[in-house]
């Protein structure tokens, strides 16, 4: 059989391949290179192409350079409230997104309760789970305007934060339930008195604060507090009490996740929808309807005809209903494709501090420990 005839009969071969001059690479290899194609059963080019020699004998150089990635490098910021944060970081690997995702979660640090001193507490519910909500309430404190506080340190007024809770249930009142705006901060520190056993020592209490937090600049324009008023502690019923003090300190998330300053950090890679045929009439119709996000939409292009189009790339959840299944006969009508270099980043910060600086601390984080690795190389 001829290399011609070869050709024919097989539904594609490498001979179909387009030339391409020395230093460029061809489509399939540019497309395994920059995306990961999302086929209809699963992802495919998932892997990064990180080694330097990867395209050499095409003459195309993959090592990474400083200067190309300052010049590509890009943050764009899609969204920003109180509390939330999306942005795109363009031209960064997907190990550098996970690492920001990481250090978000469980290396920023933040002021949680740690340490709760019960002195009365007849409602329903037990003290070590009373406790357990308490540290969960995110605190409305600055970390870094605080140290950690070590074992053997005294707690003060620059590691720890106290609040006190005395609710009461009068007898003959209805059920009433108990707030997070019901832990007022203590700003002198502790008022429950240590028992002691010697009688003629002088009394202390359970910290040693030399100033009041009052008075330190940071404290006294934004008072100290839970982050939000509404948080359910607990409910009371006629007759029960709870009178507590509870004590918060600076911790991170890889501890325990009340110190995590996100609900949640996470990142997925930014989608571009590229239809591969053109989309008309009654099909573009159905996939306008079909899925609810809308990723697409409907052109007129004139003697009453219509054709799909990519409308919003962004909303695309990569779900992948419209890449399954036969359509009029034809397997794939178009099909999802990621850049990826191009990573959609969100931050939904629990309150203790707005994302953007979350995310400021935490470029400063990984910034600290690519210095150590320096450090320790040189
Ligand atoms: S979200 Fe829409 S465009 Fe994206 S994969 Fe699902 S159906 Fe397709």
């Amino acid at each position: 059989m001829s290399k011609q005839e070869n050709k024919e009969n097989r539904k594609f071969s490498i001979w179909d391949l387009p030339d391409v001059p020395m230093g460029q690479l061809p489509p399939h290899l540019q497309l395994h290179r920059t995306r990961v194609v999302c086929k209809a059963d699963a992802p495919i080019h998932t892997d990064t192409v990180l080694y330097s020699g990867a395209y050499a004998s095409m003459g195309i150089d993959n090592s990474l350079h400083l200067d190309s990635f300052r010049s590509n490098f890009k943050v764009e910021v899609i969204r920003l409230t109180k509390d939330d944060m999306e942005f795109d970081m363009i031209g960064i690997d997907a190990a550098i997104a996970n690492a920001f995702r990481r250090i978000l979660i469980s290396e920023l640090p933040t002021m949680a309760i740690e340490k709760v001193l019960i002195a009365n507490n007849t409602s329903l519910i037990q003290d070590e789970v009373l406790s357990h909500r308490l540290g969960l309430i995110p605190i409305n404190a600055d970390p870094r305007l605080f140290e950690y506080l070590s074992a053997n340190d005294t707690p003060n007024e620059k590691n720890t934060i106290v609040f006190k809770l005395h609710v009461h249930c009068k007898p003959g009142e209805p059920r009433c339930t108990v707030y997070s705006e019901e832990l007022k901060w203590l700003p002198n520190g502790s008022e429950f008195i240590k028992e002691s056993e010697k009688v003629d020592t002088k009394p202390s209490t359970y910290t040693s604060f030399s100033c009041s937090q009052n008075s330190l600049q940071n404290f006294s324009s934004n008072p100290i507090g839970p982050t939000e008023d509404k948080i359910i502690i607990a409910k009371l019923g006629p007759g029960q009490e709870i009178e507590l003090e509870a004590h918060a300190v600076k911790g991170m998330g890889k501890t325990h996740a009340k110190w995590s300053p996100v609900a949640t950090a996470w990142y997925r890679m930014l989608p571009e929808v590229v239809l591969l045929e053109e989309v008309e009439d009654e099909i573009a119709e159905e996939l306008k309807k079909k899925w609810p996000v809308k990723v697409f939409d409907i052109e007129d292009i004139g003697k009453g005809k219509k054709r799909a189009t990519v409308a919003r790339p962004r909303a695309c959840t990569l779900c992948r209903e419209c890449i399954r299944g036969e359509k009029n006969g034809r397997n794939v009508w178009h099909c999802a494709v990621l850049k990826i270099i191009s990573y959609v980043i969100t931050i939904e910060s629990t309150g203790a501090m707005p994302p953007e600086v979350l995310f400021t601390e935490a470029v400063k984080i990984l910034e600290d420990k690519c210095e150590r690795v320096i450090t320790e190389l040189s």
